[in-house]
């Protein structure tokens, strides 16, 4: 028996879109000619699902466990850097309960992809396909995303921690 705690996050990313580069979403490699600039793999939807988790726990942000400055995550798989957030989330005793997620993009088209995205953000985060949704918008020709010049993405997650009954939950939130 224990008491629910219950934390919302969100993340917001952004990537310019350039020639050359893959266009990731989730692990999902969209077929486009522009694809994410990033001093990591770029995928731009994964990074804003980190955020989204990190804020939730409480545990910093992604600039802060993969600092751009360290050569290390250079090229890095960002699939494999949400793997290590989730590891320190779950560490903290937090599950994810569900993300809903937009994306922002003039093209491709989401549609297409949007199971497989989902499905492969929810093997790595260990919850159901269909606790992930990933929706797909445009900008309607408006800024730098309308314009197809970069994408954008937006996340929100729930997390969820049981603390048991016996202990102050005060004392638990914040370890
Ligand atoms: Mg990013």
């Amino acid at each position: 028996m224990g008491t629910s705690i219950i934390r919302v996050g969100l993340g917001k990313d952004l990537h310019p879109l350039v020639p050359g580069r893959p266009f990731l979403l989730g692990g999902v490699a969209l077929l486009s000619d522009r694809g994410e600039w990033g001093h990591s793999d770029g995928d731009v939807l994964t990074h804003a699902v980190i955020d989204a988790i990190l804020g939730a726990a409480g545990l910093g942000d992604i600039g802060e466990l993969f600092p751009p400055s360290e050569a290390a995550w250079k090229d890095a798989d960002s699939m494999e850097l949400l793997r290590i957030a989730f590891g320190l989330v779950k560490a903290g005793g937090w599950r994810l309960i569900n993300l809903d997620c937009v994306v922002t993009c003039e093209s491709p088209k989401i549609l297409p992809y949007r199971d497989r995205i989902q499905a492969s953000l929810a093997r790595v985060l260990e919850i159901p396909g269909t606790a992930v949704f990933v929706k797909g918008k445009t900008n309607e020709g408006f800024g730098p995303v309308g314009t197809g010049q970069a994408v954008e993405a937006l996340v929100v997650g729930l997390l969820e921690r049981i603390v048991p009954q016996e202990t102050s939950p005060g004392d638990r939130i914040n370890p």
